[in-house]
C-alpha cells in the first residue's frame, strides 16, 4: 500500500498547476467571476487542456484518446478552477461516450475535433421530469428517410450553450416488456433547430449549464449513435469515475477555505489573544483538515480501483457523497472562523461555498449516492 504520489504523479501535479497559473488564470482574469466565458475565451482554455491530454483522457491512445490512468487525469484535474473541472468532465464524458457508440466513421467524423479542443461537447440527458430517474425520459427521435427528427427539451447540460457537439439522449421505440428504450444521437447546434438558453445557478458561475429544446430538430441517420458498442456499461463506467473527481473538486475547494481559516485565525485577536489559540477554533480547523485529507483519499482510492481495473461503484458513491458533503461543512466552518467577514463577497468564501453547493448534485444525488451504495452491500436494489 502507498499513500504517496510517484516521482511521476508530483510531475503531473507541478504541470498542472503551471499550466493553470501560466495558461489559464489569465485568460479568466479577463472575465468577470459571475459571469459565464464567452465562447471565445472558451476556444482559447480547451486547446490547452487538450494538450494536457484531458479532452479524452479515457479512450486509450490507440483508439483515439490520450489514454490516461484515471488517478493521473485526477491530479491534473483537480488543479483547475471547479467551473473548468465540470466543465472539461462533461466534454470528456462525453467523448468517451461517443466513442464507445459510434462506428468509424462516426468516430473520425466527431471526436478529432474534440480530441484537439476545437470543438467542446456535451451529454443532453437530464429533463424536466426526468432526473434521478432516467427511464422517465420523453425526448423522441423519430426516424423519416434520411432524416432523425428530435422533439423535447433537456435541462442541466453541462457546457451547452458552448458546445459544438450534443450527445442527446432519446427514445426511440418500446421493448417487448413496454420500456423506453434510449438511443443516443449526435446534435450540432448550429446546424439543427434547437433553442438553447443558459439557466442561472447558484455556484459555477463562470460554466455553462443550459436547458434546450429542440423542436422538430432535423439531424442526418448518420448522427445516430448505435453501433452496439457496450453503451450502458460505459454509462456506469464513466459515472463510476466521474463521482470521485467531482469529490476531488470539492476537496479542493475546502482546501482553499481551510488556508484561509488557518491564515485569519492567525491575525485575528479576540478575548486578548489571536483566536487560533481559542480551543474551539482549533477543533474547527482540525475538523475541516480531518474533511480534506478523508475526502481525498476516499476519492484517490476509488479511482484507483478503477485504474485497477476492479469494481468500485460503492466506492464512487461513497467518496463523491462523504466528499462532496464533508467539504461543504468545512467551507461552512472557515466562514464561520471568519465571523461576519466570512459572509463577504470581498473573502471569496460564500463563492467556494456555493460552487461546492452545485457538487452535490451532478452525477447522482445524495439520496441516489445511498442507494447505490446500498444495493452493493445489500444486494438489493431499492430505488423503487
Ligand atoms: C452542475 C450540474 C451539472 C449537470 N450536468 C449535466 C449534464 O451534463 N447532462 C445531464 O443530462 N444532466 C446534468 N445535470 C443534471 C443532474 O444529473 C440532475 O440534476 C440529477 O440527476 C438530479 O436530477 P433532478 O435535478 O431532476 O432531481 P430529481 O431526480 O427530481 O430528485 C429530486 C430529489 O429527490 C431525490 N430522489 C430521487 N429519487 C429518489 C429515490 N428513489 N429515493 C430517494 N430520493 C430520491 C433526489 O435525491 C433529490 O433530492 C447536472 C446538474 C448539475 C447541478
Amino acid at each position: 500500500m502507498e499513500f504517496a504520489f510517484t516521482e511521476e504523479q508530483q510531475l503531473i501535479q507541478d504541470s498542472a498547476k503551471r499550466m493553470v497559473e501560466r495558461d489559464i488564470q489569465p485568460i479568466l482574469d479577463a472575465y468577470p467571476v459571475g459571469e459565464s466565458l464567452p465562447r471565445a475565451a472558451m476556444a482559447k482554455i480547451y486547446p490547452v487542456l487538450a494538450a494536457q491530454g484531458i479532452t479524452a483522457p479515457r479512450v486509450p491512445v490507440e483508439q483515439g484518446g490520450s489514454g490516461m490512468k484515471m488517478l493521473d487525469y485526477a491530479l491534473i484535474y483537480e488543479q483547475l478552477p471547479a467551473w473548468l473541472s465540470v466543465s472539461i468532465m462533461g466534454h470528456d464524458v462525453t467523448f468517451a461516450r461517443i466513442h464507445a457508440e459510434a462506428t468509424p466513421e462516426q468516430r473520425e467524423r466527431f471526436l478529432p475535433g474534440m480530441l484537439a479542443g476545437e470543438k467542446i461537447g456535451g451529454t443532453a440527458t437530464s429533463e424536466p421530469a426526468a432526473g434521478s430517474d432516467p427511464r422517465g425520459l420523453s425526448t423522441r427521435m423519430t426516424v423519416e428517410g434520411d432524416t432523425a427528427v428530435v422533439n423535447g427539451r433537456k435541462l442541466w447540460i453541462t457546457n451547452g450553450s458552448v458546445a459544438d457537439i450534443l450527445a442527446v439522449t432519446c427514445i426511440d421505440g418500446v421493448d417487448e416488456k413496454g420500456r423506453n428504450t434510449l438511443k443516443r444521437i449526435v446534435v450540432e447546434p448550429s446546424e439543427c433547430n434547437v433553442e438553447i438558453r443558459e439557466i442561472e445557478t447558484t455556484g459555477l458561475k463562470q460554466g455553462h449549464l443550459a436547458e434546450a429544446v429542440f423542436e422538430d430538430c432535423e439531424v442526418p441517420v448518420a448522427n445516430i449513435l448505435s453501433s452496439g458498442g457496450d453503451a450502458a456499461r460505459m454509462l456506469t463506467i464513466t459515472w463510476n469515475g466521474n463521482r470521485p473527481l467531482v469529490g476531488l473538486v470539492a476537496a479542493r475547494l475546502a482546501e482553499r477555505a481551510f488556508e484561509a481559516a488557518v491564515e485569519y485565525a492567525g491575525i485575528r485577536e479576540q478575548h486578548g489573544k489571536p483566536i487560533a489559540g481559542h480551543q474551539l477554533i482549533q477543533q474547527s480547523l482540525a475538523d475541516m483538515q480531518t474533511a480534506i485529507v478523508a475526502s481525498r483519499m476516499l476519492c484517490y482510492r476509488a479511482l484507483d480501483l478503477m485504474d485497477q481495473g476492479a469494481r468500485n461503484n460503492a466506492d464512487a458513491a461513497m467518496a463523491k457523497r462523504f466528499a462532496t458533503n464533508a467539504c461543504l461543512e468545512a467551507i461552512s466552518k472557515a466562514m464561520a472562523v471568519h465571523g461576519g467577514m466570512g459572509l463577504t463577497e470581498e473573502v471569496g468564501l460564500e463563492q467556494l461555498w456555493r460552487d461546492a453547493r452545485m457538487l452535490t448534485v451532478p452525477d447522482a444525488t445524495d439520496e441516489i449516492l445511498t442507494l447505490i451504495q446500498g444495493r452493493e452491500i445489500t444486494g438489493i436494489a431499492a430505488f423503487r
